[in-house]
């Protein structure tokens, strides 16, 4: 957590290797966390807002993804309320089985609850600041991103980060999903903000050139289907990784064979699930995006380690009933 001068002081802004997304702490007579992490570090998390901020008294989730949504549950226990976009919050509610992506992706999440509906053109007051709620699908249909038009500081969830843009889902999303993602992209740029706040990588000062790039590379994940589903699969695979400390490399194959997401990316890419399994894991190898170590298969990006003991949560489809608050 370094000083950014780019940002104004009443805010405090915290980059996090992954499994967990960036955070950033509204302080004000309710606190306000927007993004919780991912669960295995939601101890962590809890107890750096507390110190920084005191209480939490919301938290605000730019998409229901793991890394976002895992600090929920703990900080939920501890009093917060919980902040979402319309589609999520209700499919939360409904304790809808595919929530989350949490089984899909294989990526566990506490179970929680949400107390707060978010809608397009929605005016928070954060902290001691006024915020707008800009629907921004795409990477999710739910996801959203937070605009200060004071500041012009825009909060952008996983829309896009200094390297990359939010891998889409096809299989899951429709094929337009690329096309609603590129389109959530300029509405953002025509916003003109002067600092954007990514959920992974540094703050991004220079939105104009950001934004360049994001939309370039969105552009060939609509031009090009197939481009975009290997996107997400090794996306989604070096998160796997992550969260596991490796896989040793003889389970792997198995491993992605039994995954919910890989048999679609292998529908959609026209192969057999074991090919596609087999291609994934070769062509990652050669890329240096995944290394082999002691027998395991490594993610080769930064992240934080994780404890195994703590990806034993339930998915969604047994999670506890949503009780009236
Ligand atoms: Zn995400």
């Amino acid at each position: 957590m370094s000083p950014q001068p780019s940002l104004p002081s009443w805010m405090t802004w915290r980059q996090r290797p992954f499994p967990d997304a960036n955070a950033l702490l509204l302080p004000g007579r309710q606190p306000v966390l927007v993004d919780s992490g991912f669960v295995a570090h939601a101890e962590e998390t809890a107890d750096w807002a507390r110190a920084h901020a005191g209480d939490i008294g919301l938290v605000v989730n730019t998409h229901w993804h793991s890394d976002h949504v895992g600090g929920n549950a703990l900080l939920q226990a501890r009093g917060a309320g919980i902040a979402a976009g319309a589609p999520e919050a209700e499919a939360i509610s409904r304790r809808d089985p595919g929530c989350c992506a949490a089984e899909y992706l294989d990526q566990p999440v506490a179970p929680y609850t949400v107390d707060v509906s978010l809608d397009d053109g929605q005016i928070l007051r954060l902290g001691e600041t006024d915020w707008e709620v800009i629907r921004t699908p795409g990477h999710t249909p739910g996801h959203l991103a937070l605009w200060q038009p004071e500041e012009r500081l825009l909060v952008v969830g996983d829309a896009l980060s200094d390297y990359d843009v939010g891998w889409v889902n096809l299989a899951l999303d429709g094929l337009d999903a690329a096309t609603t993602a590129l389109a959530s992209l300029k509405r953002m740029a025509d916003l003109a903000p002067r600092v954007l706040l990514p959920s992974h990588g540094p703050v991004l000062t220079d939105p104009d050139a950001a934004f360049a790039g994001a939309l370039r590379r969105s552009r060939r994940l609509v031009d090009d289907p197939d481009g975009a589903v290997w996107y997400g699969a090794r996306r989604i695979f070096s998160f796997a990784l992550m969260i596991r400390g490796g896989i040793p490399a003889d389970e792997v194959e198995s491993y992605l064979h039994a995954r919910a997401w890989l048999t679609d990316a292998a529908r959609l890419l026209g192969r057999t699930a074991e090919t596609l399994a087999a291609e994934l894991t070769t062509t990652t190898l050669r890329s240096g995006a995944v290394v082999l170590r002691d027998g395991r298969l490594h993610a080769a990006a930064e992240h934080t380690p994780v404890a195994p003991e703590s990806l034993r949560v339930p998915y969604p489809r047994v999670w506890p009933a949503t009780e009236p608050r």
